[in-house]
């Protein structure tokens, strides 16, 4: 028999058969489609190609409905390459933490062999279709990326209900004050359109925010 557990109080029936426990239960992995995409191999020479990039695998996460409408790029900001890709996948993963950016960052980190994107001398942008969350604000800060880019704003993901959590303008300013630059870039209302499509095709609007539960 299966054991209950609990919680957050509540109790819960593992299901699914024999799922690992632990670490090998959970894979921050993009699905495979992202590397069969033209654009992870073109070079990002400025913020408008590297957006442009991340909403192409916001859209293409919609289109293959792997995932919600969002996607992020780390870049290497000298040479444009794309170091790493990373598409939301809370609902594929079962995991709440699946944000593209997260996914990006874990990605870049295993890539260069490193916990932290300030380590060498080299230096990387991370360029998201949609503005961070409080999370990933979070995330960002411990990788040691030294700058972020976003195309739609916060109000254009909780206009079609998604939750930013508790990100303040302090927010922005801590990060600034520790030498990460987070800036709104181009193309904004390239990337709201792809939220708005995922919308109507009836994607989940996971964490919603409270007025929409
Ligand atoms: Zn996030």
């Amino acid at each position: 028999m299966l054991a209950p557990v609990a919680v957050f109080g509540r109790s819960h029936r593992v299901t699914g058969g024999r799922q690992p426990r632990g670490v090998d239960a959970a894979r921050l992995a993009n699905p495979a489609w992202v590397e069969e995409v033209e654009e992870i191999r073109h070079r990002c020479p400025d913020d408008e190609a590297g957006l442009r990039h991340a909403i192409t695998f916001a859209h293409e996460n919609v289109l293959h409905g792997t995932g919600g409408p969002f996607g992020a790029v780390v870049v290497d900001a000298d040479s444009g390459e794309v170091v790493s890709v990373g598409v939301n996948g809370v609902e594929r993963l079962h995991d709440s933490v699946a944000h593209a950016e997260i996914v990006a960052l874990v990605a870049a980190e295993a890539r260069l062999g490193s916990y932290s994107l300030s380590s060498g001398a080299l230096r990387y942008t991370l360029y998201s279709s949609c503005e961070p969350c409080a999370m990933c604000l979070g995330a960002i800060l411990w990788s040691g990326i030294s700058r972020v880019v976003y195309a739609a704003r916060r109000e254009d993901a909780e206009a079609i209900g998604f939750d930013e959590g508790p990100v303040f303008p302090g927010s922005h300013e801590y990060l600034a004050a520790r030498g990460i630059a987070v800036e709104p870039g181009p193309l904004r209302e390239e990337a709201a359109a792809v939220m708005r499509r995922y919308v109507e095709q009836g994607g989940t609007i996971y964490n919603a925010s409270p007025a929409r539960r």
